[in-house]
């Protein structure tokens, strides 16, 4: 079944090798998407777009840098002549307690989560608004809704929640454009992000408060992610959706 047949995605920081935005992309191009990787490395995304198949794309992209978001969504606009799908996965954390955020590390957490999301939004928008439909994901956290968790600082907690006000904003302007803009807020899931960092103790910490007794896996939010894209959502906007084992229970 084909959810995605015919539809062109670009999903930004999905060159990890374990990380979310690969298993959306995954999922998307199983359904019938054309694909686009967006990522800091070029090498590094194309090799990803080439597991996916021969049509799908990749390209640098540091969604930091307007003029960048800018000129990659505007290749894939000229290679494909629409885009219909944006998620705004790409994300840094830094595990720092308040009173040791610096300026630097604020700049660069809400750069990348917060910023970036604005600007690969703005790239796409016209185009989306010119077809009169659009999906928009954008990957916040559960630490925006618990005020923090076992990495993510203080601004990342910021930058997240940032992402839900945003989203709902978006998603409110641009309803009338025919555009959905929804937020997914993953829980404990093992990435590369999580992945070594953790005592046996800590992780039966995290296991202990979550109802379902294991972590997510880039396949749950990858899941939440096709159904945000597609039709199946069709009448499904400003909505924060918690992927999580039931955390905040
Ligand atoms: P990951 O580190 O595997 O993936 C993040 C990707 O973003 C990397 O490929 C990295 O190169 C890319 N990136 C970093 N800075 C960038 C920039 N300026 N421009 C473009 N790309 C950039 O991590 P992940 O766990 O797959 O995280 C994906 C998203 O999910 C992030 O937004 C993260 O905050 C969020 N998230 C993860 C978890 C978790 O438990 N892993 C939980 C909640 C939310």
């Amino acid at each position: 079944m084909g959810l995605l047949n015919g539809r062109f995605a670009a999903i930004t920081g999905a060159a990890g090798p374990r990380g979310l935005g690969r298993a959306m992309a995954q999922i998307f191009a199983e359904h019938g998407a054309t694909v686009a990787i967006l990522d800091l490395n070029a090498a590094e995304a194309q090799a990803v777009a080439a597991e996916l198949g021969p049509d799908h794309v990749g390209l640098a992209c540091d969604v930091t840098d307007k003029a960048a978001c800018d000129a990659a969504i505007g290749d894939l606009i000229a290679r494909w002549g629409r885009i219909d799908i944006l998620v705004n996965n790409a994300g840094i954390t830094q595990p720092l307690k308040l009173m040791e955020i610096a300026a630097a590390n604020y700049d660069a957490v809400l750069d990348v989560n917060l910023r970036g999301t604005l600007y690969a939004s703005q790239a796409a928008i016209p185009q989306m608004r010119a077809q009169g439909a659009g999906s928009i994901v954008n990957i916040s956290s559960v630490s925006a809704q618990r005020g923090g968790g076992i990495f993510g600082g203080p601004h990342y907690s910021a930058a997240k929640a940032g992402i839900l006000g945003l989203t709902k904003a978006m998603a409110r302007e641009l309803a009338p454009d025919g555009i959905r803009v929804n937020a997914i807020c993953p829980g404990f899931i093992g990435t590369d992000i999580t992945a070594g960092k953790l005592t046996p103790a800590m992780k039966e910490q995290i296991l202990a408060g979550i109802p379902m007794g294991r972590a997510g896996t880039p396949g749950d939010v990858a899941g939440c992610a096709l159904f945000l894209a597609s039709d199946l959502s069709a009448y499904v906007t400003g909505s924060e959706v918690d992927v999580n084992g039931g955390s905040l229970i």
